[in-house]
C-alpha cells in the first residue's frame, strides 16, 4: 500500500516538473513547436500587422530564418517590439529573435547579441513636401519627432544639441504629427521614413530629405551570448543573400516605396 502511495506521489511530482518545464519553455520565447519573434507593427514596408497577417521585409527575413531554423510560418508567433523595449523582451525571454529595424550598437551589445546585419540604412528626415528643411543644419528652432529608445533620437540630440525634439513610443504617432501640423520633422532611418512617405495617406504630402548622416546596420537581436543561435541566424541569412530570395523580398517590400535599395550586407562574426 505504501509503495503504491509513493509512487503515486512521484508520479504527481513528475508530471508537475513536467508542466513547469512546458511553462519554462514559454519563457524563452520558444516551445518545442513555437517561436516568438519580435517586430514593429507599423511601419510600412519592413514590419506591419495588416489585418491577422505581417508584411514587410523583416517579416520575410524572420519567415526565412525561422524556417531555416526548423520552424514553419504557422509555427511563428510575431509580438510587437517597440524600440524601447526591445533588449527587456530579449533579456526577458518574451522573444526568441528580434527583427525590427533594429541597429547592431556597442551599447546595446551589453545586454543582447546580434547575428547579422541583414540590411544598411541611415538616419535621415522625414519633412512636408513643401518644407525648406534639407538636413540636420536646418533644424535649430524647429520641432522633431523620433523615437523613445531609438539610436536616431540618441544620434540627433548628439548632433544638433538643444534641438526641440518630441518623443513617442513608435514612429506612426511622429508622422501623425508632422502630418497634422504640430511638428515640423521626423528623424529615423530612410528606409523606415520611405515606407510612411509612400502610403496613400502621405503621398505627394511628406518627403524625404535624403540626406543621411549615419549608418544603421540591421541586426537579429537574441540572448546575450547565445554564439550557437547567431551562427545559425546568420548561415539563414547568407543563404536567402545567396539565393536570390534577400533580393526578391526586398524588391516585394521596401521596393514599392521607390527606396534606393543597397546591396545585401555581409555579416559579422558571432561572439
Ligand atoms: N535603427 C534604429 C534603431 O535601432 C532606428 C529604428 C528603430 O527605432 O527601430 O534604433
Amino acid at each position: 500500500m505504501k509503495l503504491y502511495k509513493k509512487i503515486g506521489a512521484a508520479a504527481a511530482a513528475l508530471a508537475l516538473a513536467m508542466s513547469l518545464t512546458a511553462c519554462g519553455g514559454e519563457d524563452t520565447g520558444a516551445t518545442d513547436d513555437k517561436i516568438v519573434i519580435g517586430i514593429k507593427f507599423d511601419q510600412p514596408g519592413l514590419g506591419q500587422k495588416v489585418g491577422d497577417g505581417y508584411q514587410g521585409f523583416d517579416v520575410e527575413v524572420a519567415k526565412y530564418v525561422a524556417k531555416e531554423l526548423g520552424y514553419a510560418e504557422d509555427k511563428i508567433e510575431f509580438k510587437e517590439s517597440p524600440s524601447a523595449q526591445r533588449e527587456n523582451l530579449i533579456m526577458g525571454g518574451q522573444v526568441k529573435l528580434i527583427f525590427a529595424t533594429y541597429s547592431i550598437t556597442d551599447a546595446r551589445k551589453e545586454k543582447v547579441s546580434f547575428a547579422g546585419p541583414y540590411f544598411i540604412a541611415g538616419q535621415d528626415l522625414l519633412v512636408k513636401q513643401d518644407s525648406t528643411i534639407a538636413g540636420t543644419n536646418d533644424l535649430s528652432g524647429k520641432k522633431l519627432c523620433s523615437v523613445t529608445g531609438s539610436t536616431s533620437a540618441t544620434k540627433v540630440k548628439e548632433k544638433v544639441p538643444g534641438v526641440q525634439l518630441q518623443e513617442f513610443d513608435t514612429y506612426s504617432k511622429c508622422v501623425d504629427a508632422l502630418a497634422n501640423g504640430s511638428i515640423d520633422a521626423v528623424t529615423t532611418d530612410d528606409v523606415i521614413l520611405a515606407g510612411f512617405a509612400a502610403q496613400d495617406a502621405y503621398k505627394g504630402k511628406l518627403k524625404v530629405v535624403g540626406a543621411p548622416f549615419s549608418e544603421e546596420r540591421y541586426g537579429v537581436g537574441l540572448k546575450k551570448g547565445d554564439t550557437e543561435l547567431c551562427t545559425k541566424v546568420n548561415t539563414a541569412i547568407k543563404k536567402m543573400i545567396d539565393s536570390g530570395d534577400w533580393a526578391k523580398a526586398i524588391e516585394k517590400t521596401v521596393g514599392p516605396s521607390g527606396y534606393k535599395v543597397p546591396a545585401a550586407p555581409t555579416q559579422d562574426a558571432c561572439s
